[in-house]
């Protein structure tokens, strides 16, 4: 073959991964669109106040909330992938704190909603939730069990046609706003995994307590409560999907939850890798471009190929899960290797950045502390890898 012959390589390819068509990335445009438009120039003001629930509304009005639900429910009918789409073109906002808000009613709180729930729940809380007229959240870790989700102390008892809730939930994102919680309830102590229940409590329901709002580390755009629960009544009709399955159901839950947050903390690295990329093209020291030093040059290729590894992992595993299988051990190996990459490529980013990396002004320490959370959230690093552990019989 002559030399002229020998392919080039092409570094700018850009093929689209084959789970995606066009009218996926007609989408991407326009959340791209109106993210860069409406929500990113309010980036700083929210880290301060915490996003405001228009952005429900508005995202509702355009259909944004309801992508991969059911037109008969207000949703767009989309597949899996669209959610996907959204998770990833969202982090553009530059704000982690209402990426997660939004995921948490669009990928947590809703789906269970959708999937357990009687025509009459989707009625009276899918659609709203799907017009960003109602707000939702999730209700699952306690002060005393998080990790250990069979752990939990929250009480629901029978009495008559109704139910009495007692307990507490900490750490729940939305849980200022939410206009309704899925609720996970203890309703059988001595009956293992088949003694939880699921519930849809509304937030104003009398002996609902909005404790305060908890400080943290990061996602400070975000609003994160400690809840208390004291006799609250609600009917029977409040049961989400079957009494004494609720375990099972949350595990299902949690499964869309992890994929999603791997899809997010994907797309994190990658807005954090092209900073950075600039940046170092720009920043001399020494007469050159600090891009010109090798050990720089092998940081952006380390990195560069641990977000596209992730992102692979990612994209198959939502393959398979949009093609009904359930797989589980890959959907925890992909929230742990995402999570891990992305709090890994962060820290290098700011480490890049020199001390302009540890400034506010340049919005690396936000990212560095914003995803910190993907190693706990959703099931930490330690609990993905005893999932996948005891996949193998271990
Ligand atoms: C900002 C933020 C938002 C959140 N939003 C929500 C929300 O909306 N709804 C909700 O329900 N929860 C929410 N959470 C809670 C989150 O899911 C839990 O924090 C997480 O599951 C870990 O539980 P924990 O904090 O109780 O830690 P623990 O379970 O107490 O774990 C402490 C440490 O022990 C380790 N550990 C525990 N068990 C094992 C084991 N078997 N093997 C090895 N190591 C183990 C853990 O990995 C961790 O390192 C949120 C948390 C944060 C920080």
């Amino acid at each position: 073959m002559a030399a002229t012959d020998v392919l080039k390589p092409d570094h700018a390819a850009n093929r689209r991964h084959f789970i995606f068509t066009d009218e996926h990335e007609q989408l991407r445009e326009s959340i791209r669109s109106f993210v860069l438009k409406e929500l990113r120039p309010h980036a700083e003001e929210w880290e301060e106040s915490t996003f405001p629930d228009w952005v429900f509304q508005r995202m509702g009005e355009l259909g944004l909330l309801g992508l991969s639900y059911p037109e008969q429910y207000g949703g767009q009918g989309g597949d899996y992938y669209c959610n996907l789409v959204l998770a990833e073109e969202i982090v553009d906002s530059n704000c982690g704190g209402l990426c997660m808000g939004v995921a948490v009613h669009t990928d947590m709180a809703t789906p269970p909603v959708h999937i357990f729930g009687t025509e009459e729940q989707k009625q009276a809380y899918l659609v709203p939730s799907i017009r960003g007229e109602k707000i939702s959240c999730l209700g699952i870790t306690e002060p005393d069990a998080g990790s250990d989700v069979s752990g939990i102390k929250t009480r629901a008892v029978r009495d008559g046609d109704e139910w009495v809730i007692n307990g507490s939930k900490t750490y729940i994102t939305n849980g200022h706003r939410a206009d309704f919680i899925v609720l996970v309830t203890k309703t059988d102590a001595d009956a293992g995994y088949d003694g939880f229940t699921l519930f849809i409590v509304d937030m104003d329901a009398p002996g609902v307590i909005r404790e305060e709002k908890l400080q943290k580390l990061g996602m400070h755009a975000s609003d994160t409560a400690l809840l208390a629960f004291q006799d609250v009544r609600v009917p029977d009709s409040a049961v989400l999907g079957e009494v004494g399955k609720g375990f099972y159901h949350i595990m299902w839950e949690l499964q869309g939850e992890r994929l999603i947050g791997a899809a997010g903390a994907t797309a994190s690295a990658q807005a954090v890798f092209d900073k950075t990329l600039q940046y170092a093209t720009e920043r001399q020291a020494f007469g050159r471009p600090i891009s010109k030093f090798q050990v720089i040059r092998h940081k952006f290729a380390e990195m560069a190929t641990k977000i596209e590894s992730s992102r692979q992992l990612t994209y198959t595993t939502a393959w398979r899960f949009a093609n009904g299988e359930y797989p589980v051990r890959e959907i925890s190996m992909a929230k742990l290797y995402a999570s891990r990459i992305a709090c890994e490529v962060a820290d290098e980013c700011l480490q890049i950045h020199g001390g302009a990396g540890y400034m506010k002004e340049y919005g690396i320490e936000r990212v560095w502390r914003d995803l910190r959370l993907n190693r706990i959230g959703a099931g930490t690093d330690e609990i993905m890898l005893d999932v996948i552990g005891r996949s193998y019989g271990l």
